[in-house]
């Protein structure tokens, strides 16, 4: 049969408080830290999970004593991990200077344990592994769990009963997909919560490490001049677009199973319209932020299948270059009604919000690749100037534009006089290039989330609360089209898009496009 725990939950409750343990400080400054990838064969860790611990090892943001462990089932020793890191390793990193020493050094910190993940006899030895590094020192672990969900709780289980640290915390970092609607969510949270506290749990959406996304709240609560603005009253719709200029490319199998909606909306455009819209926490502790997260996507009326269009991309050529469409991946069957894109408006049922159209789209294989939010502003009242811009007052109005791609900037169009002579306005911008203002590279997200999931700051990840109520936006809706059969409309690979977003944008009065 199988043990007891190691650890009893009232432990495992405290031992992620900070100070709980009787260590001097001495002792915790030699504590050990071991980061476990779980997966490490995968394409997430070599594209991203390894160049993020590269760069943090690189930058001096990693703790003094750490390890890092590779598992998965495939067959490797630690120099094969070695070899694959390194030979896959391209990040902001690659051409600083000593990069090829300090990859040498962190190389030497990196091995490999070959398991299945629902061995705990696998576990246990890797374990036994951990604990040769630790050498008895205050020692802290964090898994990654960069497997496909279908694994994730037996890694789970089998981590915490067998490979749990005694001494120090235990954290497990969650990637996405957090199921596919409200039922399947909520097992999984379950699941996870058999073996782990809520603390333990880190689940990552990477669009919250991005700059971005951080920048967000720094915007909004630290300068006068937006708050105030920030309501029903003066905004007239919001836009969070996000295109990409590829499809499906090797993923369509992942894909086919989620969607569009699932994969990008229902987590990362909610995720950044909760922070856009949410009130203004009590600090910025983490509890304090995800409370009003909660808040604010508990608000939110549910989307209606009449505020949805969907594409699917079709194949297109443009000179002598074939493009595919998303039915000529292998992968995906040739009838899949799977969204490649989609449009939606969402309404939030509170005071500040209420009847403000929130316009969401998502898509691959369009023209170009953009990540931004749009604000725009309302007319203002009784302007002098009305006649100057003719019929097209939505011309007239300001837009606030938070761009992440393709190159970060923040601006705002304003209206100003054309100098000289005579009254002729212009559209201005007040622009925030951020590659002229902060020539600085921008680190990765993931560098940013692993740094948090060290350092135990939970503010950048999604608690589970959070997450049901993102789910109970999109549930009904993913139902509807699923029994409903909802067929996508079609659109050329590289195009903008479906048509019918025009007419979604135009029931809404949003200015699109
Ligand atoms: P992979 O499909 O590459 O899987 C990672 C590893 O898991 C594989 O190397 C394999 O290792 C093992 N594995 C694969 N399929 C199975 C299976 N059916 N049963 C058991 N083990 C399996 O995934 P990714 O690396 O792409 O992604 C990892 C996680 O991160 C997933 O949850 C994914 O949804 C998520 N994610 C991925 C992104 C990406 O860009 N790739 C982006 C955002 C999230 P072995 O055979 O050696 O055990």
């Amino acid at each position: 049969g199988v043990p007891a725990n190691p650890l009893a939950k009232e432990h495992v409750e405290t031992q992620v408080k900070e100070g709980y343990f009787p260590f001097s400080e001495s002792e915790k400054a030699e504590s050990t830290l071991s980061i476990i990838v779980v997966g490490a064969s995968g394409d997430l860790a070599r594209k991203k999970i390894f160049p993020a611990l590269f760069a943090l090892f690189y930058e001096d943001r990693l703790p003094k004593n750490f390890t890092i462990f590779g598992y998965a089932r495939s067959i490797m020793n630690d120099e094969e991990l070695r070899n694959m890191i390194c030979k896959t390793l391209t990040c902001r990193i690659d051409k600083r200077e000593n990069c090829n020493d300090k990859m040498d050094q962190f190389l030497q910190r990196c091995f490999y344990h070959s398991g299945q993940y629902s061995s705990e006899e696998h576990f246990l030895e890797l374990d036994d592994k951990l604990k040769e590094k630790e050498a008895g020192r205050l020692s802290n672990r964090l898994f990654y769990l960069s497997v496909p969900p279908n694994v994730f709780l037996d890694v789970v289980r089998c981590a915490r009963r067998r490979a749990s640290s005694e001494h120090g915390w235990t954290r497990v970092i969650v990637e996405k997909p957090f199921g596919r609607d409200s039922d399947s969510s909520g097992k999984l949270t379950r699941g996870l919560k058999q073996y782990l506290t809520e603390d333990q749990i880190f689940r990552i959406d990477h669009c919250l490490g991005e700059e971005f996304v951080e920048n967000l709240m720094v915007l909004r609560f630290s300068n006068l001049v937006f708050e105030p603005l920030w309501s029903r009253n003066y905004i007239r719709n919001v836009q969070l677009i996000f295109s990409e200029d590829f499809g499906t490319e090797g993923r369509g199998r992942y894909f086919d199973k989620y969607g569009i909606l699932r994969d990008i909306m229902q987590n990362h455009l909610l995720q950044i319209l909760a922070l856009f819209t949410m009130e203004t926490p009590v600090s910025l502790d983490a509890e304090d932020i995800r409370n009003e997260k909660v808040k604010v996507l508990r608000s939110m009326r549910p989307i209606q299948l009449e505020d949805v269009v969907v594409g699917q991309y079709k194949g297109s050529n443009e000179g002598n270059t074939t493009y595919p469409a998303y039915t000529d991946d292998p992968n995906v069957p040739n009838n899949s009604l799977t969204p490649t894109f989609a449009a939606t408006t969402l309404f939030i049922n509170n005071a500040r919000w209420d009847g403000v159209p929130f316009l969401m789209i998502a898509g691959k294989a369009l023209q170009s690749k953009r990540a931004e939010i749009r604000v725009q502003f309302r007319h203002v009242p009784g302007n002098l100037y009305n006649r100057k811009f003719g019929t097209d007052l939505d011309k007239a109005t300001n837009e606030l534009v938070l761009r992440a791609q393709p190159d970060e900037a923040i601006y705002l169009k304003i209206n100003n006089k054309v100098p000289g002579l005579g009254m002729r306005l212009d559209r201005g911008d007040l622009n925030l290039l951020y590659k002229a203002r902060y020539p600085r590279e921008i680190p990765d997200a993931y560098e940013r989330l692993l740094v948090d999931a060290i350092e135990g700051e939970r503010r950048l990840f999604i608690r589970s609360d959070e997450l049901d109520a993102a789910w109970a936006v999109f549930t009904p809706l993913l139902k509807e089209m699923e029994e409903k059969k909802v067929v996508p409309e079609l659109y050329p690979y590289g195009s903008s898009g479906p048509v019918g977003v025009h007419y979604l944008a135009a029931k809404h009065n949003v200015r699109w496009g």
